[in-house]
């Protein structure tokens, strides 16, 4: 288990396997009034003959997905029916920090090469 401030609120995160009955059938759980989030191990966040890397990429796209939550909560912005909001959301945080650092780079290289220029 490890723990992240989430607006100034310490979280624990773990992982956890089928036994956990507060699952059920899902593959993450924010349980935001325990500030808890509950994400199940890569082994078994997937069914069938997934991949190691899909497997991975489905932990992390579901922990992103359950932080979401916990700052949605965080903010009082949470509302009873806002999967679509938060998944909305999760889904465009890594393409924005991506962007994000892309034209951080870019900008970057920019300003060596003008210094390169005086
Ligand atoms: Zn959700």
């Amino acid at each position: 288990m490890v723990s992240t401030n989430i607006l100034g609120t310490e979280y624990q995160v773990k992982l956890d396997d089928l036994r956990n009955p507060l699952l059920l059938d899902k593959a993450g759980l924010c349980k935001c009034y325990l500030h808890e989030i509950i994400v199940r191990k890569p082994e078994v966040i997937l069914e069938g003959d997934a991949t190691d890397e899909e497997r991975l990429v489905a932990l992390k796209e579901v922990l992103l997905h359950e932080l979401v939550h916990a700052y949605s909560r965080e903010t009082g912005t949470h509302y009873d029916d806002d999967e679509n909001l938060v998944e909305w959301i999760a889904w465009l945080i890594p393409k924005i920090v991506a962007s994000y650092e892309d034209v951080r780079i870019k900008l970057s290289e920019q300003e060596l090469e003008n210094e390169d220029k005086d």
